[in-house]
Formats: structure tokens, sequence, C-alpha cells
């Protein structure tokens, strides 16, 4: 695979919320996180298992993160799961796209999302798949970067659990170190929000990714996480964000 490096500081931090919820919410934290993250990141559509929960705002919330660009200056990123996604964020300017754990389970829709990407310059997070089958992360990849896109980053989020651990998503950390094994030249960065599904297990989840010399961390951050209307109980405020970062121990 031909890629192109885009990540030029480590850890890269991205951070803001699950989702995204209004102007003034996202606005409110981009801009305590200004100075700590180097992207901003935000849902706009999200992959719920209950079609009773809230599935974001869609198309009128990526006018919010064109905002947030305005005026934070701060880069964005949201997920994509559909050709029509990725249509609608190009044509608002959005810097990058992730595709999401659901997504890279399945190769026709990452198919989808790399020809509707063909061409274009972005960069482009990855996840890893639902369940620790390292050759679809692998795959969703290779998909991409045969399409032209060339400045890839995978995402460990972690996986399915079928026994109990604590974790929301197991870490399996062995994953991750393999698929660096296989791709050495695709950055790697830790998702521990979604691994702890807890706020007070972020901070030791991101250490782990620092000791195992992952590329950077994207940490799901709220003013005020308890109304949060997705995954309430793993973010962290931007006053924590601030105290994990800055206790992270860089070997
Ligand atoms: C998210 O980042 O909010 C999300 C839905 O992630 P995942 O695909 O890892 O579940
Ligand atoms: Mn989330």
């Amino acid at each position: 695979m031909k890629t192109e490096s885009f990540i030029k500081k480590q850890p890269y931090i991205i951070a803001g919320p699950c989702s995204a919820e209004s102007e003034s919410q996202l606005l409110q934290v981009a801009n305590k996180i200004k100075d700590i993250a180097d992207v901003f990141r935000a849902g706009c559509w999200k992959p719920r298992t209950s079609p009773n929960s809230f599935e974001g705002f869609g198309k009128r919330s990526l006018k919010w993160l064109q905002k947030v660009q305005n005026e934070t200056g701060l880069k964005v990123i949201t997920e994509v799961a559909t050709a029509k996604h990725v249509e609608l964020c190009l044509s608002a300017g959005i810097d990058m796209l992730w595709i999401g754990a659901r997504t890279t389970v399945n190769p026709f829709y990452v198919q989808e999302i790399a020809e509707a990407i063909k061409g274009v310059n972005i960069p482009v997070f990855v996840k890893n798949p639902i369940h620790p089958e390292i050759g679809l992360w692998l795959g969703a990849l290779e998909r991409l970067d045969k399409s032209g896109v060339h400045k890839l980053c995978a995402i460990h989020r972690g996986f399915y659990n079928y026994k109990k651990t604590g974790y929301r998503n197991d870490p399996k950390w062995e994953v991750p170190i393999k698929l660096r094994e296989y791709v050495s030249h695709i950055p790697i960065i830790c998702d521990p929000s979604h691994i702890a599904g807890n706020a007070s297990l972020i901070e030791d989840v991101s250490q782990i990714a620092m000791d195992i010399n992952l590329d950077g961390l994207m940490i799901e951050t709220h003013a005020l996480p308890q109304t949060a209307l997705s995954d309430s109980e793993q973010q962290v405020t931007p006053k924590e964000l601030q105290k994990i970062l800055s206790n992270l121990i860089l070997r």
C-alpha cells in the first residue's frame, strides 16, 4: 500500500463529543479544547443499536462543524457510512472522515465509501470492525488505498465482549500490535472512550495505548457529559481531557 503521512505530531489528539447536538454545544467544547487537540470530532450520523435512540442531526449538523472550523481554526472530522454521507461531507469542506466499527465489517459499504472518495486527497480513519477479525480491518484499508486514498490511519476502539471484562469493548491489544506488523507505515491511534465505556477508565486505557506506541488518541469530550444524547457515561469534560493528556507518560 502507498501511504502519505499526514500525522506530524505524536500523540495526535482528536477530541470532541460523541454526537453533534447543536451549534452551541460544539462551539462550547471546541473553544475549550482548541489548544490541546489537533482535530475536533463529532458524529453527524450516529449508528445506533436501537432505532428509538438519537441518530444524529445529519446534513444540517455539517454546518455546525463549519462554524467550528471558522471560529477555532480546528480541523474537523465526522463519521461516514454511505456514499451520500461522503458526498455531503466533501461539499461541506469537512477536513477528515472516519469509518465506524459497524461499517468496517461490511466490504460493500467500505467499497462504496472508497469509490465516493476517489480522487479526493482527504485523510480517512478506519475503526476496527466490531469483532476481532484483522483481515476485515486490513481489507478496508486496502480498499481505500486501491481507490487512491493514501492518507490513512487506523483507529483501535476495542471489540465486542463475549465475556464480562470491565470494559465496554475488549481492547485485545494484540490486534492493533498485529496490524502494525502487517502495515507498519499506517499510523494507528486508540479510541479509549469506546474501549472503556466509562469516563473513569479513559486515563488508564490511554496510557496503555501510549505504552504500546500507538500514534494518538481519539477521546470523546463533552461540556456536560451527563446531558449527552449518546455515550454519556464515557465522555469527559474539557478539563478532564486536559488532565488526562498532561498525566500521560510518553516513553
Ligand atoms: C463513535 O465514534 O461515536 C462511534 C459510533 O464509534 P464506533 O464506530 O467505534 O462504535
Ligand atoms: Mn460514541
